[in-house]
């Protein structure tokens, strides 16, 4: 019997190890750290062997082939020790798509995936599709594959995912762009980055769809060494370079699959970056047949998603927004840029080797002030210092609402949009947002 091991059991570990146990396969799943009791659950429920805290070798490497969770590195030894012996390594989304039929939507990027995905999602689901939701994002989509009886899933796919998939093709590919994330998982070489995200394109045929951002000056440069087949549906903010949606004259306008259009005020998401969301959650949707009542109701309706520029309150007139999910700088820069106030910006956490050259104009332009949180804040002072503006540091989120409530004046916004991720302070972006949105609660 064909025999998997799977490393790292949290959802896309535990999904697949459910699939795999439910398709005959001999399987082992082992985590590094302690697996969380739901996930134990599920694992003993379908009697599956798993280990956790440790990596016994012997019961590893006799596998023909292992999952393996996004989070954990190449440079793992465990890793290195299977591609030095030529164990296959794939993720889990690629062995999940082995066992469906389904449609497969997939959209990556460097940020708006969730957003996009969400979107998407929302669209479909209450224009009465038979639709799941996976990824990055809600159960595992091998979970889903193994107990569900989905025609279509909209799938939300990191890079880390891309890295491990090589047989399986998107029906419908949406690129929201790309910038540099995660360099440290790349080597910090751009091109391994950008060849990662490119992979959402790998197998599509003429009968597929790549939806990608027209103005990327990345994905425009890679596009030129690629030779897609698939049906290519490029998207911009405005008319013109062979953009197919786009926004004109205050209208949101797709042209093709099928033409649509509606008044820009309408759509729920703002912000220019959310005019991209909505524009390739639109040509999606317009691809997989949804009524143009039903498209224009959903993208009015949609209600956002938490931790991106969601609205955590107004006290004595501030406005406070949380965008922890804003975890780099591009990220931020959009941010910014949908800024309609006087900005006091919180800033800081774990940098992933941020370029923060890229805000500065938005900084001077919007910001009134700066709190720094995080650990060590030296690369944001030696930045920021010389803007003149206001700084305070601050460790925890209590001091980091009270310094900003301080600094800001009825009609002032205070934005938490840090360009870096939370582990330092906080357990994630969750935790991060969260904590903003009850300190600024008690304020
Ligand atoms: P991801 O899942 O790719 O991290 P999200 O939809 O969660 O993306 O959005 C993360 C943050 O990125 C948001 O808070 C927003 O500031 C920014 N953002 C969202 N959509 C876009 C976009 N299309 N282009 C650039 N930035 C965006």
């Amino acid at each position: 019997m064909k025999r998997i091991v799977i490393l790292g059991a949290a959802e896309s570990g535990a999904g697949a190890a459910v699939l795999a146990k439910l398709k005959g396969f001999d399987v082992f799943v082992s985590d590094l750290s302690a697996i969380k009791p739901q996930y134990k659950q599920q694992l003993d429920q379908y009697g599956i062997e798993w280990e956790e805290c440790q990596h016994t070798e012997s019961l590893i490497l006799t596998a023909d082939e292992v999952i393996k969770s996004p989070g954990i590195p190449e440079k793992a030894p465990m890793v290195q020790k299977l591609r030095a012996q030529g164990t296959p390594i794939i993720s889990e989304i690629e062995f999940a798509g082995r066992y469906t039929d389904a449609k497969m939507i997939c959209i990556t990027g460097s940020n708006g995936k969730t957003t996009t995905t969400s979107l998407i999602y929302h669209i479909m689901k209450n224009a009465g599709y038979n639709v799941g939701l996976a990824g990055n994002i809600g159960r595992s989509l091998a979970l889903q594959v193994a107990t569900e009886q989905f025609d279509y899933y909209v799938i939300e796919l990191s890079s880390f995912q891309l890295d491990g998939m090589y047989e399986f093709k998107a029906d419908v590919a949406v690129l929201m762009n790309i910038t540099p994330d995660h360099l440290d998982r790349y080597d910090f070489k751009m091109q391994n980055y950008v060849d990662s995200k490119m992979r959402i394109t790998q197998n599509q045929t003429e009968q597929d769809a790549f939806i990608f951002w027209n103005d990327d000056p990345i994905i425009k440069r890679e596009l030129e060494h690629y030779k897609l087949r698939a049906r290519l549906l490029p998207f911009a903010e405005v008319k013109g370079n062979g953009a197919i949606a786009y926004a004109d004259e205050g209208e949101y306008v797709i042209e093709q699959p099928t033409p649509f259009n509606m008044e820009q005020d309408d759509l729920a998401l703002r912000g220019k970056h959310n005019l991209y969301n909505s524009l390739a959650a639109g040509i999606t949707a317009k691809i997989a047949g949804v009524s143009d009542e039903q498209l224009r109701k959903s993208l009015s309706d949609f209600a956002g998603v938490e931790h991106r520029l969601e609205k955590a309150g107004r006290v004595r007139g501030i406005d406070f927004v949380n965008d922890s999910k804003a975890t780099n700088v591009n990220a931020c820069w959009y941010a910014l840029e949908s800024m309609t106030q006087p900005t006091v910006l919180i800033l800081g956490g774990l940098d992933k080797g941020n370029d923060y050259t890229e805000i500065y104009d938005l900084v001077r332009q919007k910001c009134k002030g700066l709190v720094f949180l995080g650990v060590d804040n030296k690369k944001l002072h030696e930045n920021f210092d010389s803007f003149g503006l206001p700084i305070a540091d601050v460790r925890s989120m209590k001091d980091c609402v009270d310094a900003c409530y301080k600094m800001a004046q009825p009609g002032d916004c205070v934005l938490l949009s840090p360009c870096c991720a939370s582990f330092d302070l906080f357990h994630n972006m969750e935790d991060r947002g969260e904590q903003f949105k009850q300190c600024v609660k008690e304020l």
